[in-house]
């Protein structure tokens, strides 16, 4: 079909989104347990937003010519890439699927997409929607399956032209292989992190300490970029920490459809093992335990917000991705120092910076080795700001334009002139 088709088709979609909102969201809440708020006030609208902007570039997407050395007229044709198969997780379902299909409708492929095992709902049911916007059948293929099974047939699939993943950085390694093993499809990759979140000695301490709770409770702690080493300059550190503890003490923890909730259950049991077996390795290990570290009631997979002091940056909880409401906060000395501790992971995907002071604002964004510096905020995802890791945090970027050319391929077609102008 034509650009202006599609453009049609998925500023449709979008309407459709708003008016389904609160439903989508209640389906959103019920499969992964965030708070309700949170999917109808954030997270449906931050899809519908990113749909409407890549609506806008259905018709945008051009060739180019260019100079040749002989008698030639040379032109790019942008093409889609073909079939996408595309691989989702389960911490943010809905703009996972929106960061994956937005684009590349957009760019007028069809795609394959494979659920988290956690979270099928939104997803299926928002795709009846795009199909009551016109999309055409066979266009956008849901399936709900297991990684090792749906997942890996996806990744190495022959027929399958590009792949798109979002999941940890073990995963990405296996889905990297199958591409790489079958038809050596080109493969994005958005995997996990470890951000540093830095407090800089000319913080204000109370906006600071607010900005660094978010950074890193935000839907339970499961973010890829949660600010999940806080970095704390040693002469704000004590009250920075007086601060941290009072902002964990007062979170409210519960049901997730009830009002003014901020955190609801983990996911499923795995990830609640996983974290209280993640807090046991830091009170062993020598961190000090501040507040929480252990679940909330008897019923449900919720844990206390914790926070641990003095840590180390050789201990697990500093390493390693918790992704849970586990914040771990560290003293540094001096700019050195931090940015060599930072950038000290296999990790690269974000970092908060709070300062005021322009030349330490400046040589923090430039030494960290990061895909998204976040300068006094955190998490600002709008649809035009690029997104994606460097190091072990992924492969290429997704949102923005960048996200185009994951979906599209380049074709130079050279034509022989006769009698050109030039010769
Ligand atoms: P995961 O890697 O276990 O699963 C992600 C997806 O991969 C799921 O759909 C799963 O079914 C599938 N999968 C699992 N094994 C597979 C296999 N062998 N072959 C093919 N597919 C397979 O990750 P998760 O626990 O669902 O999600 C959490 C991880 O995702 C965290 O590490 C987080 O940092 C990362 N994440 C990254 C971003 C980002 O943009 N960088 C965004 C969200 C989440």
């Amino acid at each position: 079909m034509t650009a202006y088709e599609r453009s049609k088709i998925i500023l449709r979609f979008a309407d459709l989104l708003e008016r389904h909102n609160d439903e989508i969201a209640a389906l959103e809440t019920w499969d992964n347990g965030k708070p309700f708020e949170q999917s109808a006030q954030t997270e449906v609208p931050m899809t519908t937003r990113l749909f409407r902007y890549y609506a806008g570039w259905a018709d945008k997407i051009q060739g180019l010519t260019a100079p040749a050395d002989g008698p030639y007229h040379v032109q790019t044709l942008h093409e889609p890439i073909g079939v996408a198969g595309q691989i989702i997780p389960w911490n943010f379902p809905l703009l996972m699927f929106a960061w994956k299909v937005g684009p590349a409708l957009a760019c007028g492929n069809t795609i394959v997409l494979k659920t988290a095992e956690q979270t099928p709902l939104s997803a299926l049911y928002v795709s009846k929607l795009l199909h009551e916007a016109g999309l055409p059948p066979g266009v956008l293929n849901i399936v709900s399956g297991y990684g090792p099974t749906a997942g890996a047939a996806l990744a190495s699939h022959m027929e399958v032209d590009k792949l798109a993943f979002t999941g940890s950085t073990t995963t990405g390694k296996i889905v990297l292989q199958l591409a790489a093993k079958s038809n050596l499809k080109p493969v994005t990759l958005e995997l996990g992190g470890k951000s540093p979140f830095i407090v800089c000695e000319d913080a204000d301490v109370d906006k600071a300490a607010e900005l660094a709770h978010y950074a890193l409770f935000f839907n339970q702690g499961q973010c890829c970029c949660a600010g999940s080493r806080t970095f704390v300059h040693e002469s704000v550190y004590d009250q920075f920490v007086e601060k941290a503890n009072a902002l964990a003490m007062k979170r409210v923890v519960g049901d997730p459809f009830k009002g003014g909730i901020q955190q609801g259950p983990q996911i499923d049991s795995e990830q609640f093992e996983k974290i209280l077996k993640y807090i046991r390795s830091g009170v062993d290990g020598g961190a000090k335990l501040e507040t929480g570290g252990e679940r909330l009631g008897a019923k449900g997979y919720y844990i206390k917000p914790t926070v641990f002091t003095g840590v180390k940056d050789d201990m697990l909880i500093a390493k390693d991705e918790i992704f849970g409401p586990v914040q771990s906060i560290l003293k540094y000395k001096d700019l050195d120092e931090v940015i060599q501790r930072s950038n000290a992971s296999q990790y690269g995907l974000a970092a908060g910076v709070f300062t005021h002071n322009l030349d330490t604002a400046n040589t923090l964004m430039r030494a960290l080795r990061v895909g998204s510096v976040w300068i006094n905020c955190f998490d600002v995802f709008d649809a035009a700001i690029p997104f994606g890791g460097y190091k072990q945090s992924g492969q290429g970027r997704e949102k923005g334009s960048y996200s185009l050319s994951n979906y599209l391929q380049v074709k130079a077609v050279v034509t022989a002139l006769k009698n050109p102008a030039w010769l």
